[in-house]
């Protein structure tokens, strides 16, 4: 009933995640149904995303790509955050919930994955190296770690594999407290109970 290439903008926002066949259908017919600029200006920010955006080399936080000599982003560049301080999440999408709360004026490390035995991930998949790398190479020695994987089987095995790993550094490894719900999302916390989680923090041995 649709035109091909509605229907191609429609399988392509379903993949999208939270966006279902409907969603996706509605959000088609919505940009088909206005005027292009809409369409246009939105085509033209994904082109520029997928072109200009790029992991910053120092935490893995999305950094604007520049020729020169690697991409660091604004947290990573801000002064003004505590370098002995490094926050270790497992996705974008968690750093961003942790500086909603305003609790954490640190650094961050994005593993970009966690330990999953069912999934079959292991240890050798995750950047542990890159991890023991960014530890050792700042100015100011780390001081702490704080763990901020999600409270679910695969993030809490994947801070005690990287309390283990980091234990030979000397820093200290630290978790958030419980109060993020037990297999809930940090996406889905709200600012304050992982303000709470980050004060509340406990030494992982
Ligand atoms: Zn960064």
């Amino acid at each position: 009933m649709l035109p091909g290439r509605i229907q191609e903008l429609v399988r392509l926002f379903a993949q999208l995640p939270s966006v279902g066949e409907k969603t996706a259908q509605r959000f088609a017919l919505f940009l088909a149904a206005r005027d292009p600029e809409m369409a246009r200006a939105l085509g033209e920010a994904l082109i520029a995303m997928a072109d200009g955006i790029v992991p910053c080399a120092r935490c893995g936080n999305l950094a604007e790509a520049v020729a020169s000599p690697e991409a660091i982003c604004g947290i990573c560049s801000d002064g003004k955050r505590d370098p002995a301080l490094l926050c270790v999440v497992a996705r974008v999408q968690d750093l961003m919930s942790i500086e909603r709360s305003s609790a954490f004026r640190g650094h961050y490390f994005v593993l970009g994955k966690l330990l999953s035995p069912l999934e079959g991930v292991g240890a050798e998949e995750l950047p542990l190296a890159a991890l023991r790398r960014r530890i050792q190479s700042t100015d100011t020695p780390v001081r702490e770690v704080l763990v901020a994987t999600p409270p679910s089987v695969d993030g809490e095995a994947t801070a005690l594999l990287l309390a283990q790993d980091l234990r030979a550094l000397g820093v200290r490894v630290t978790r958030l407290a419980s109060g993020v719900p037990h297999g809930g999302d940090l996406e889905f916390a709200d600012p304050v109970t992982i303000g709470r989680a980050i004060a509340g923090r406990r030494g992982l041995e």
